[in-house]
């Protein structure tokens, strides 16, 4: 396939379907690419899969192909009629709506998730498929390289936050395929990766609770140049830092993913459980 200025019709105006910058929509055109994205993924016929945001069938298709059953989540209504048009509910099963509002533990457990994902939702949807992570079996996805580099960065990377300590947590990952912006119809402004997420099991998860994680590793990234000792001061004293072995100069930026969990469980520890009536 050419690419850029020298492409006359772009596929997605063949298709008879203008983009839409709303909904992130950046088709991807590139056989190769299409063609390496499933053999990563590897689906069998039995799998319980799930694509976000099918598109114009880019993935969508060629998943069809290797499994009995899809189901996809779609948010654009004309995108929608036109794989009711094509496919019949036999095969295809297309949840109607928000991803991220989308209940993905109503589909059962052993899930496989998949999507060449709309990257202005890319963040908020990871967080909410990691609320999920029990009963998901693994997860495939394009994203803008730039979040890649942000879930996969260790301490001391520029990148470390957030979304790297709560995603490492939780899941291991993987960066696979690295995209160009000519493997898309339009194409984006910015470099694009394949990554893998697999849940962790239960058993190598040490926080006694997630949502005290998630507290501490916010509150600590809130001003991620800042010590600890200061982003952290609504929550612990200098001699509880001192007590985990957390030099009272560190900054969120360095901290490892396992000192974040002890601070979790240290908070949780004095957390007072919360009685009915109260
Ligand atoms: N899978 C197709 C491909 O690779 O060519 C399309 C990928 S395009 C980057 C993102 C897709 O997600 C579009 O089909 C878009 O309509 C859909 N989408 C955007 N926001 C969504 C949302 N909040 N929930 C579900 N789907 C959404």
């Amino acid at each position: 396939m050419k690419s850029g200025k020298h492409r006359s019709h772009s596929p997605s105006v063949q298709a008879g379907h203008a983009p839409r910058k709303r909904f992130g929509q950046n088709f991807l055109v590139d056989t190769g690419i299409i063609t390496s994205i499933v053999l990563a993924i590897d689906p069998r016929p039995q799998d319980l899969l799930v694509e976000i945001g099918p598109g114009l069938g880019a993935l969508t298709e060629p998943l069809m192909a290797r499994v009995d059953h899809l189901h996809v989540v779609e948010i654009d209504r004309d995108l929608i009629a036109r794989l009711k048009q094509r496919h019949g509910r036999d095969r295809l099963t297309i949840h109607e709506g928000d991803a991220l509002a989308f209940d993905f533990g109503s589909l059962g457990n052993r899930l496989r998730v998949a999507g060449n994902l709309p990257y202005n939702i890319s963040t908020p949807l990871l967080f909410h498929l990691a609320s999920f992570a029990e009963q998901i079996w693994d997860m495939h996805f394009m994203l803008q390289k730039e979040v890649v580099e942000r879930m996969v960065a260790e301490p001391g990377d520029g990148a470390y936050g957030r979304l790297s300590v709560m995603l490492q947590y939780r899941f291991y990952l993987e960066w696979l395929i690295d995209v160009p912006p000519e493997s898309f119809d339009p194409p984006p402004k910015v470099q694009s990766a394949v990554v893998r997420l697999m849940p962790k099991p239960v058993e190598e998860l040490r926080a006694h609770s997630q949502e005290c994680l998630s507290r501490v590793v916010t509150a600590a990234f809130s001003q991620r140049r800042k010590m600890l000792r200061n982003t952290l001061k609504d929550l612990f004293s200098d001699g509880e830092l001192e007590q985990l072995n957390i030099p009272l100069t560190s900054r969120a930026e360095e901290l490892p993913l396992e000192r974040f969990v002890d601070l979790a469980n240290l908070l949780h520890q004095r957390t007072p459980p919360v009685t009915a009536g109260t």
